[in-house]
C-alpha cells in the first residue's frame, strides 16, 4: 500500500533546494526586513505575471480582499451595509472581508457545472445597494467573467476577483485571473498553487487611484511616516516571503502545466459509477485545479475507504458559509447547489510532484471503490 498526502509541502520545499535557505539567508542577512527591496521587486514581477499595471503586496489573501473593500469604500464612499454579491459556496474569507468593511454580503448559488457563481442568478440579486460583486475562480477555473462585466456595466458595479485559488488560470478569451475585474486578490498561503512559508497575499489591478489608496490602508493609512490619511490596518507583506515568492514564481507556469497534466489523467482514466467528476473538462486548458473535486453520494464512504488504502483526501468545503456557527444571522438562508457540493464533494490529490507511480495508484484505488 501507498502512503499518499493530500499535499506534500516538506517535499515541495525541498524541490526548491539550495536556493530557498539561499534565500532565505540572503534576506536575513541584509537586516531590512519589511517593505524594501524585495517586496518591490515582487510586486513588480508579479503584477508583469498578471498583466497588470499594479500589485500591492499584503499579508494575506482575507487582508487582500479587505484592503480592496475598504479602499473602494473610501473612493467612492460606500456606505456601511451597501451590498456586495459574493457566491454562497466559498471559502470564509470572501464572506469574512465584506463583514469586516462593514458591508453587507449578498450570497448568490453557485452552478452545478462548474461549482461558481451561477450568473443567471445575479441579475436578481442587485438592488440599488449593491456596489460590487466578488467573483471567487474556485478550485483555479475562473468565473464566467463576460456575462458578469455586463452587469457590472449595466448597474455600474466594480468586480472584485478572489483568486486566492487561481494564479495563472485564463478566461475563454485568454485573460488571465488578476485581470479580468477591477482588483483581485491573490493569497499565497503555502498549499496555494503560488505558495509563501508562511501567511502572504497580494492586490493587482490596473486602476492608478485604487492602488495608491490600498497601498496606504494596508499601511496604517499612512500617507507617509506618521502622517495617518485613512483609517488602515497593518497587512504588509514580508521581505523574507517576497523573496521566496519571487523565486518560486518562476516555476509557477511548469507546475500548473504539471498539474493539468495530472488533472488530464484524471479525467481520462477514473471510471467508477460512484464517484462522478467535475463537468466541463473542457474548460482543462484554462484551469491551474488548485484543487481536483470529484462528487459522491457516498462522499463519506469514499473518503473513509480511500483512507484505508492511505490516501489522503479533503472535502473543500464540509459547510457552507452561510450556515457556519459564526454566522447565524444567515442561517435561515438556503442554497439547494452550493448544499448539495457541500454533501458530495471530495478532493482528491493533485500537485506537481506527485509521481506517476502515485497517480496511478490513486486512479486504480478510486475506480475499485464500491458501496
Ligand atoms: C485561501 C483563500 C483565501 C484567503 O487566503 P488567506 O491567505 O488564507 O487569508 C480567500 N479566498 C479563497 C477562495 C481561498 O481559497
Amino acid at each position: 500500500m501507498m502512503e499518499i498526502k493530500y499535499f506534500d509541502l516538506a517535499k515541495i520545499s525541498e524541490s526548491f533546494e539550495p536556493e530557498l535557505s539561499n534565500t532565505i539567508l540572503r534576506v536575513t542577512r541584509s537586516g531590512w526586513y519589511i517593505l524594501g527591496r524585495e517586496v518591490g521587486i515582487f510586486e513588480n514581477n508579479f503584477a508583469k505575471f498578471c498583466g497588470a499595471s499594479h500589485c500591492i503586496g499584503v499579508g494575506n489573501g482575507l487582508d487582500a480582499l479587505r484592503v480592496i473593500l475598504m479602499s473602494y469604500k473610501q473612493q467612492y464612499d460606500w456606505e456601511n451595509d451597501d451590498e456586495v454579491i459574493v457566491p454562497a459556496f466559498t471559502f470564509i474569507a470572501s464572506v469574512e472581508s465584506i463583514v469586516q468593511s462593514r458591508l453587507k454580503p449578498v450570497f448568490c448559488d453557485v452552478s452545478e457545472d462548474d461549482c461558481l457563481i451561477d450568473t443567471k442568478k445575479l441579475e436578481s440579486l442587485i438592488s440599488p445597494k449593491t456596489r460590487a460583486i466578488v467573483c471567487v475562480h474556485l478550485y483555479g477555473r475562473v468565473c464566467d467573467i463576460s456575462s458578469i462585466a455586463k452587469l457590472s456595466k449595466k448597474y455600474n458595479l466594480k468586480i472584485i476577483e478572489d483568486a486566492a485559488q487561481a494564479h495563472g488560470a485564463v478566461s475563454q478569451d485568454n485573460i488571465l485571473a488578476g485581470n479580468m475585474g477591477d482588483a483581485a486578490a491573490f493569497s499565497f498561503y503555502p498549499t496555494k498553487n503560488l505558495g509563501a512559508l508562511g501567511d502572504a497575499g497580494a492586490i493587482v489591478t490596473n486602476d492608478d487611484e485604487l492602488a495608491v489608496i490600498a497601498r496606504k490602508i494596508a499601511n496604517y493609512g499612512q500617507e507617509r511616516k506618521y502622517y495617518h490619511q485613512y483609517k488602515g490596518i497593518n497587512s504588509r507583506l514580508d521581505e523574507i516571503q517576497a523573496a521566496i515568492l519571487n523565486m518560486k514564481l518562476n516555476r509557477l507556469d511548469e507546475d500548473n502545466m504539471k498539474r493539468r497534466m495530472i488533472a488530464e489523467y484524471y479525467f481520462e482514466n477514473i471510471r467508477n459509477p460512484f464517484v462522478r467528476l467535475p463537468y466541463n473538462s473542457f474548460f482543462s486548458k484554462h484551469s491551474v485545479y488548485h484543487v481536483f473535486p470529484v462528487f459522491s453520494e457516498k462522499r463519506d464512504l469514499l473518503q473513509e475507504y480511500l483512507a484505508s488504502q492511505g490516501i489522503e483526501t479533503i472535502i473543500h468545503y464540509p459547510i457552507l458559509p452561510n450556515k457556519q456557527e459564526a454566522f447565524k444571522e444567515c442561517n435561515n438562508l438556503s442554497f439547494p447547489i452550493a448544499e448539495q457540493i457541500c454533501k458530495q464533494e471530495l478532493s482528491i490529490p493533485l500537485h506537481p510532484l506527485l509521481t506517476n507511480d502515485e497517480i496511478h495508484y490513486i486512479v486504480d484505488t478510486i475506480n475499485h471503490f464500491v458501496c
